[in-house]
């Protein structure tokens, strides 16, 4: 689950690359495909065999990455949009899509690059309530709609974090508070096939039913699976660009890569 990446290699327009069994050409979308769309399913195979064997870059893919999760991306999303002193990173947000697919050229890739390498070596920090899972720390929501907090929405009912560290769940027309807690345990409420479909909060002096789920993602990739944590509180994390290390770096792999090769960044 997740955002992918790949750019491919200059081997097929530069002649290093073996023959291919049927006409190759560089798509958009999808990096290198055979010319013909239809093909017999052993003229597919040789295809493929081709392309994973044709020069010395699997695939010819000169760089492939696993960008990271949505929470992820969502989080990264929100601290470009932070005041920071790293100027405008219009080009990074615009480059990085929300959904599996689409590419970047590789002159949007340069502007996105020079963006992405203002932000990494930025030295500004801040600081910013998160509700996590207490057992396994994982993040499950952080406000990323200053200065509300909300990031939650249920109905007629939104929950968020406010600046004094609390979770808060209040009526949506209204604003009536009917929640809010800096600790608090989630029991679940499963349909009929076991599915949880709801849940209960609950804190020292109150409680509250409602028909949303709190999820924390775990991992990354393959072993991405949703959590369901039963006991949740805020903390309040110092952050700056060096948090996210773990998706500036696979960014940095194929921007650079888009750059240097002269081909699209493809999303997938
Ligand atoms: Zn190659």
């Amino acid at each position: 689950m997740g955002l992918d990446a790949f750019v491919c290699c200059r081997c097929l327009e530069d002649g290093c690359a073996a023959p291919p069994p049927v006409a190759a050409r560089h798509d958009p979308e999808d990096g290198v495909v055979a010319e013909q769309s239809s093909l017999s399913s052993n003229a597919f195979e040789d295809f493929e065999h081709w392309l994973a064997t044709a020069c010395e870059h699997p695939d010819m893919r000169v760089a492939s990455v696993h960008v990271g999760n949505w929470g992820l991306l969502s989080q990264f999303r929100t601290a470009l949009q932070r005041r920071g002193d790293w100027g405008n990173v219009d080009a990074l947000v615009a480059s990085i899509p929300s959904g599996n697919g689409g590419s970047t050229t590789a002159t949007a890739a340069s502007e996105a690059l020079a963006q992405l390498e203002a932000f990494a070596s930025s030295s500004f920090r801040w600081t910013a309530p998160k509700l996590i899972d207490a057992t396994t720390k994982e993040v499950v929501g952080e406000g990323v709609g200053e200065p509300d907090g909300l990031f939650v929405f249920a109905g007629s009912l939104e929950g968020g974090l406010d600046l004094h560290g609390r979770f808060f769940v209040r009526q949506q027309q209204t604003g009536a508070l009917l929640f809010r807690a800096a600790t608090f345990t989630q029991e679940l409420i499963a349909d009929s096939d076991g599915s949880p479909v709801a849940a209960t909060l609950v804190s020292d002096a109150q409680s509250l039913t409602w028909p949303i789920v709190l999820t924390a993602g775990t991992g990354d990739g393959e072993m991405d699976q949703l959590l369901y944590p039963a006991r949740l509180r805020v903390v309040f994390e110092v952050e700056g660009p060096m948090s996210f290390e773990r998706i500036v770096s696979p960014l940095r792999a194929v921007l650079t890569a888009a750059v240097v090769h002269d081909h699209p960044v493809h999303w997938t």
